[in-house]
């Protein structure tokens, strides 16, 4: 654990914010934002739909006013951006826009497809860590990514470890991978990193702004695997982990996860014990330069023009999806967990850094 990294007085503060939070309902600040800053991406992956997104039109926030609104969420007091996209490197001013939230001292993650790394390497140096979607066996991630994509992600992670930049893998399991992850695992260990995984996501009914398949598009592709094979990799996963397998995804996650009634559900009314703090603590700003509660509210609800509220009156005007409790999303169920101070969970991921 490197605590120069961890120990810093925004960070402090952010702890304190989430305590206050814990403790008055009323009281909301922002400390994360999601951040999509354009929509484009150069492959066609079988677990989304951003290109069906684009043939309408590319959504990208200008550099300029993606500085502008970074700016303003340091001043509202955020010290973490997970930049995402799309394919974010993608983006003419992403190097830049880089730079300047990390002059801002924030915390940055960047989920990146891994086709483009070479040509931000000075950039990236400034990133906490680069989330690399990694889905399985070379011929399952070829099969879900395209052609040739495993060996880039190869030689990307090579390229990072030459170069000193801290990575992870996120593997989204499905039917064609769910048995993949020893495989994953294998690659962790090569590359003394850790893997996360998450469950395929889709709606039932389909959202056209927001990027998620449809149900009948991932049926169709026979993606979705069976409940009871979904709650054992679950079981294998948290038994892997206890016996010292590189696996980021916290515990209490994977616990989630096992218990989830029905996985074909994607939201749910139920409350499982962790309180969602979308839209108290954390936000997305989508690529339409909208801001949401959570990434999920894109299409099923209203964003908030930020470009005329600016990023903390908008924050303060945002509205959750209805009834909506908990969610089997991973990285909303994590920021859920250290939002809501449960010091497993934020061990789990500061032993990480
Ligand atoms: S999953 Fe990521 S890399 Fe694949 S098409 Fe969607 S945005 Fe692009
Ligand atoms: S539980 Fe919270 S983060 Fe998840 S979809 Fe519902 S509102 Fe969004």
């Amino acid at each position: 654990m490197n605590l120069k990294k961890i120990l810093k007085p925004n960070f402090i503060k952010a702890g304190l914010k989430s305590l206050t939070a814990n403790i008055l309902k009323d009281y909301k600040t922002p400390i994360g934002v999601y951040l999509t800053i354009t929509s484009r991406c150069n492959l066609n992956c079988k677990c989304c739909d951003f290109q069906k997104i684009n043939q309408k039109k590319i959504l990208e926030i200008p550099t300029e006013n993606c500085i502008e609104y970074i700016r303003q969420m340091a001043d509202a007091g955020v010290v973490k951006l997970n930049i995402t996209g799309g394919e974010p490197l993608l983006h003419k001013g992403i190097d830049e826009i880089i730079k300047f939230a990390k002059s801002k001292k924030m915390f940055i993650a960047l989920s990146t497809n891994a086709t483009k790394i070479s040509e931000h390497l000075d950039a990236l140096k400034f990133v906490d860590v680069v989330m690399m979607s990694f889905d399985g066996s070379p011929k399952n991630h070829n099969y879900l990514r395209g052609a040739d994509n495993f060996e880039t992600l190869i030689k990307t992670m090579e390229l990072l470890k030459k170069n000193n930049i801290n990575f992870w893998t996120t593997t989204t399991l499905n039917k064609k991978n769910i048995n993949d992850i020893e495989f994953v695992l294998s690659i962790a260990k090569k590359y003394n990193t850790y893997a996360n995984f998450v469950l395929i996501q889709f709606f039932d009914k389909v959202i056209e702004s927001n990027s998620l398949p449809d149900y009948q598009k991932v049926q169709q592709l026979e993606l979705i695997p069976d409940d009871k094979d979904i709650r054992a990799a679950f079981e294998k996963l948290i038994k892997l982990k206890k016996d010292g397998e590189p696996i980021g995804s916290s515990f209490e996650f994977l616990n989630f996860m096992k218990s989830w009634d029905d996985y074909k559900i994607l939201m749910s009314s139920k409350n499982y014990g962790i309180k969602c703090v979308a839209g108290k603590l954390y936000c997305h700003l989508f690529a339409d330069e909208k801001l949401y509660a959570c990434g999920h509210c894109i299409g099923a609800i209203d964003g908030i023009d930020i470009k005329k509220s600016g990023f903390i009156n908008g924050f303060n005007d945002l509205q959750k999806i209805p009834n909506c409790q908990s969610c089997r999303v991973a990285c909303d169920t994590e920021n859920n967990l250290i939002y809501n101070l449960n010091l497993k969970s934020i061990f789990n991921w500061l032993s990480k850094m």
